[in-house]
């Protein structure tokens, strides 16, 4: 099984190592027979290839069992025609990647900062909603009919609703069994119409889930106020961009959110934060959004093929990192501590090794 992984810019490449690290400590462990394939990408490729995501770098990733993308910097790329092409956007309109599944969970002797602990997950659409770049077949989502006047067109389709609503209601058959829509509808009434509509027909196929509806205003509120009552989140895709950062940043850090981009043939795991630029060869960076993301990887492909290996390789993760993040003394900067990344990948590791033997 062949996982391409593709670096990123800024902090991208140190915490893909990082990633890369960890994966192949369980892949040698557990004998699970993934091979690794590292491209070029990003601001560098630029430089010397012209583009920041070569067309042949895309077919790679289209033969891939997973993908681990880093972060990369799209809000310094130049425009489409001088090679700047938003990688990550662009894999998953590719790979129709329509589901961003982001958990946010508060872990035990690591400060929280909503006013309750948090276990939740928010299902998010990925390739239709409020985003210029997917929304059209030609053309782009947003045009200035005069220089005073900017528009953006917002595309929700039954079909993208019913998928999500679906992806949705399978999570939370494994958790807690409850799917709270979150929408605008009270504004929105067509759009946001029409993806409620989809979610309710789920809702109906699905009696042992329990249902609700919020708006994404007070959403953002009861996320600070008491999180305790949301289980799985799904909701179209700025709005699930916008609250999932919320979510991971009240759980503890943006930095410790896992993500995983998912669709029916590939999956893809992405860190939730950004390249974060100002910190970047300085190996102060968190690798643990990614790292985590890299095990979500592990439980989807163990999942499409039935082998209970890949669950205990991402389970072993999850808990390696929940027992570094309760000490001070195994934490990064960001978290407070004194470790950087290659000092903390080296304590996970080695955390990660001790309970697999
Ligand atoms: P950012 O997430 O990169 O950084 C925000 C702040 O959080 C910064 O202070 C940064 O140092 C810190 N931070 C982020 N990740 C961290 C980590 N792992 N460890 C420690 N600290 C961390 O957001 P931004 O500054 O708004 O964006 C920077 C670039 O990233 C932009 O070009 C943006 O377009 C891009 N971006 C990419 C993705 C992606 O690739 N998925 C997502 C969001 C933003």
């Amino acid at each position: 099984m062949r996982i391409v992984v593709l670096p990123g810019d800024g902090i991208g490449p140190e915490i893909s190592a990082a990633a890369v690290e960890v994966l192949g400590l369980v892949n040698r462990d557990l004998g699970l027979g993934l091979e690794f394939e590292t491209h070029e990408i990003g601001l560098v490729r630029l430089k010397t290839g012209g583009t920041t995501f070569p067309a042949a770098v895309l077919e790679r990733c289209r033969a891939a069992d997973g993908l681990l993308l880093g972060p990369v910097s799209h809000s310094d790329y130049p425009g489409r025609a001088e090679g700047g092409i938003n990688v990550s956007a662009e894999l998953r309109i590719a790979l129709d990647l329509y589901a961003n599944i982001r958990p946010s969970r508060s872990r035990d002797g690591l400060a929280h900062y909503g006013r309750t602990p948090m276990d939740l997950v928010i299902v998010r659409e990925n390739t239709e909603g409020f985003y210029a770049d997917r929304n059209m077949h030609l053309g782009s989502g947003e045009f200035m009919p005069t220089p005073d006047l900017a528009l953006s067109v917002r595309k929700i389709t039954a079909a993208g609703s019913r998928r999500i609503a679906a992806a949705a209601f399978e999570l939370a058959g494994s958790r807690r069994r409850k799917v709270t829509a979150v929408h605008k509808r009270n504004v929105l009434k067509v759009s946001e119409g029409l993806f409620l509509r989809e979610v309710r027909k789920l809702a109906g196929e699905h009696p042992d889930v329990a249902y609700e509806e919020q708006l994404i205003d007070s959403t953002a509120a009861l996320l600070v106020r008491d999180a305790r009552r949301f289980d799985v989140i799904v909701t179209t895709n700025m709005f699930g961009d916008i609250l999932s950062d919320e979510a991971a940043e009240l759980s503890g850090s943006l930095g410790l959110a896992g993500s995983i981009n998912a669709g029916d043939a590939h999956c893809m795991a992405q860190a939730q934060h950004g390249s974060a630029p100002d910190i970047a060869g300085r190996d102060l960076a968190n690798p643990v959004s990614l790292v985590l993301s890299a095990a979500m990887l592990l439980d989807w492909m163990g999942r499409r093929r039935d082998d209970r290996r890949f669950a205990r390789a991402a389970d072993t993760i999850d808990r390696s990192v929940d027992a570094l993040l309760k000490d001070p003394a195994t934490r990064t900067a960001d978290l407070g501590g004194k470790l950087g990344t290659k000092a903390f990948t080296a304590a996970l590791c080695s955390e990660i090794g001790g309970r697999l033997r």
